[in-house]
């Protein structure tokens, strides 16, 4: 799971989210909350396929670290705009450019339109809305749910590089909670190929890098550095990458890669 931010806008970005503000005043104009949340499906499915919708996925693409993979696993390829809070929920952030996220089936699945919140003294509640409940706005609250466009999931998760496993950074706290939700929910742990690939890529990183180091060092054509750099880059599982980056001082053999390669601390 990795923090992603825009580096680019794709032409038309600002049309795009003129528009996706007037489709959110249609579902707004709803006197009730309950026809505010028939309105944004209704309105979903009829605009899901327009241009506004299709730019501000090319501006989520160009916002995945590593070639367009799921914002939640890393591991697949994403399949579609998908909202972090729920527009069952919260019909008010359907068309919110804020709300978009690039996710794959598996990861937006268990998800769907459950939600967690939290309150600032640490009370947690299921807002979800079971099956013949009433359409009542939920409880409000911050979501328990890490969203890695608006804040860098590794401030709450630890990756152990050995086993691919992630594990709550802190040892107490909503921060925990948090934490152990996000992986639960998604199944980052319980998924076995995730932990695989994340092994391999943390494998991947580290040969790339000593072999960048050697090529520096036999004083090799920068273009075939690039070529190296550019595949370590590209390479899914960004969260890896960064984590090699944050425990290089505690494993001796990556202090000494990136001791070789300071400038790897960039990339
Ligand atoms: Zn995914």
């Amino acid at each position: 799971m990795i923090h992603v931010c825009l580096s680019s806008c794709p032409d038309g970005a600002e049309a795009a989210l003129n528009e996706l503000r007037d489709y959110q005043a249609e579902v707004d104009d709803e006197p009730s909350y309950a026809g505010q949340v028939e309105a944004a499906q209704r309105l979903w499915d009829r605009k899901r396929k327009n241009k506004p919708i299709s730019v501000a996925r090319e501006m989520l693409l160009r916002m995945c670290p590593s070639s367009r993979y799921c914002m939640f696993c890393e591991d697949s390829r994403g399949s579609d705009v998908e909202h972090f809070r729920p527009k069952a929920l919260y019909p008010e952030l359907v068309f919110a450019w804020a709300n978009f996220l690039y996710a794959c089936s598996r990861c937006n699945s268990p998800k769907s339109s459950r939600f967690k919140v939290f309150r600032p003294d640490g009370t947690i509640l299921d807002v979800t809305r079971k099956q013949g409940a009433p359409v009542m706005a939920p409880e409000p609250g911050e979501a328990l749910l890490i969203d890695p466009r608006h804040e860098d999931p590794l401030e709450l998760l630890h990756l152990d590089l050995a086993t691919g496993r992630f594990d709550a950074r802190h040892e107490a706290g909503i921060a925990r909670e948090r934490a152990l939700y996000t992986v639960g929910l998604l199944g980052l742990n319980e998924r076995e190929y995730l932990c695989d690939a994340r092994q391999d890529a943390f494998e991947a990183n580290e040969s790339l890098l000593r072999d960048i180091s050697a090529l520096r060092q036999a004083g090799r054509p920068q273009a075939e550095i690039a070529r190296k750099v550019n595949a370590l880059r590209r390479h899914p599982h960004r969260t890896v990458w960064d984590e090699m980056k944050r425990q290089r001082e505690k494993v001796p053999n990556l202090k000494a890669l990136f001791g070789a390669v300071p400038e790897a601390l960039g990339w």
